[in-house]
């Protein structure tokens, strides 16, 4: 990575703000449900304890706009961090008011303190250059290590490194360089696996992939509207009707660069997420005008495999079917599997995929699972993340 890091800095002795993604899926008693993200970030504040440096924290949770919600306070977070720090948490109950600076004035080193939410201040998301300049005031260094905000210019992830010195977390120096990886000097055969639901966000991703890849496997919603393209009847199935005549211009331009798109030959469908019970495997243009098709069938699940199994680079987004009903989970699974014993370099990105592929037991055998959900898909888009850009140069 060309971006300078915390071991580039004698962070000894001074007050080191952090901006962490701390934005964890949440209970709806308000505990945390998932704390992978707040695991994420443990190496770069431990390093920053163990070198004597005051750590404060920020992250935003949820989507507040601007305004204190009670329900997307911090807490709970502050008191899974200490859990798994083995150490006292200070937490502020404003993002920059007068408790923040109280206790950042009081705060010694190798001690921690969370402050609220940031999206609760109506600068943050506006990048307000007083907020960041507030943000600044509290601390010596700025270090990033919230990939997950990095393609947002925020002023807690981007203003501030204006004011301050502003170098990369280890989590931010991990996901630049496994995602760089993708990008540059890339061992091919490169094979890329496209599902998920949002088509019309994505549609950019499989485009640019068509630059990376040699082959692409899609799956989930997006394959139904890539199949009803080709003219294939989907029945009920999530076909974003809209983005047809895109996914149609993506396939001609794939076969003049010679690049192999792969659509199911079968799925499963049933009458509706919820209809377990009705689960069955047909052609994919068999697909009856009643039903939807929810998952890649088991023929597809094979020579998906295959293509898988030929591949030296592979990225994955988005799972392959409803993987969060049991018998339409089943396609996402076997990918999951079927990347887990390959070789090649893998990266997985996307909240949903990610979850799916641990939820397969399989996680410990991908080379790389991002925590960036929209951050990954800009990098994969190939633009320049503003989080990463505000850093300085090595
Ligand atoms: P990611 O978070 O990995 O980027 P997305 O958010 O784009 O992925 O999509 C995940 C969602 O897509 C899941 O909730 C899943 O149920 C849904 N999905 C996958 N395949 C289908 C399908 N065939 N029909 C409807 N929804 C689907
Ligand atoms: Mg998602």
């Amino acid at each position: 990575m060309n971006k300078k890091t915390i071991k580039d800095l004698a962070v000894t002795g001074k007050r080191v703000f952090t901006r962490v993604d701390f934005n964890v899926p949440r209970l709806e008693n308000g505990e945390v449900a998932d704390d992978a993200k707040i695991k994420a970030a443990l190496p770069t504040i431990t390093y920053l304890l163990e070198q004597g440096a005051a750590v404060i924290l920020a992250s935003h949770l949820g989507r507040p706009k601007g305004q204190v919600k009670d329900n997307l306070r911090l807490t709970a977070v502050a008191a899974k961090l200490a859990e798994l720090l083995q150490l006292e948490v200070l937490k502020s109950d404003d993002v920059v008011g007068p408790d923040a600076e109280r206790l950042v004035s009081s705060l010694e080193p190798g001690q921690v303190l969370l402050l609220e939410n940031v999206r609760f201040h109506p600068g943050e998301e506006k990048n307000d250059a007083d907020l960041a300049q507030a943000y600044a005031r509290l601390a010596d260094i700025f270090v990033s290590d919230a990939f997950g905000t990095a393609h947002r210019a925020h002023a807690s992830n981007a203003g501030i490194a204006a004011y301050i010195p502003a170098v990369a977390g280890f989590l931010m120096e991990k996901e630049v360089e496994n995602l760089s990886r993708t990008l540059h000097n890339v061992q091919k055969p490169v094979l890329a696996i496209v599902g998920g639901s949002k088509t019309a966000d994505k549609i950019s991703v499989v485009k640019n992939f068509l630059k990376l890849a040699d082959t692409i496997l899609l799956g989930g919603g997006m394959a139904n509207t890539f199949l009803r393209a080709t003219g294939i009847a989907m029945g009920r199935s999530l076909v974003e009707e809209d983005q047809v005549e895109n996914a149609a211009a993506i396939m001609r331009e794939a076969s003049k660069r010679n690049v192999k798109i792969s659509l199911p030959i079968d799925v499963t469908i049933a009458s509706g997420k919820k209809d377990t019970a009705g689960a069955q495997y047909v052609a994919v243009d068999a697909v009856p005008a009643e039903q939807m098709a929810l998952d890649i069938g088991p023929k597809t699940r094979i020579v998906y495999a295959k293509l898988i199994a030929k591949a030296k680079t592979i990225i994955w987004n988005g799972p392959l079917g409803v993987f969060e009903v049991e018998p339409f989970a089943q396609g996402t699974i076997a990918i999951a599997k079927a990347v887990a014993a390959s070789a090649a370099f893998s990266i997985i990105g996307g909240g949903d995929v990610v979850a799916a592929v641990e939820k397969a037991g399989v996680a410990d055998k991908i080379s790389h699972l991002s925590t960036g959900g929209g951050a990954t898909l800009e990098f994969w888009e190939g633009k320049e993340l503003p989080g990463i850009a505000v850093l300085q140069d090595k």
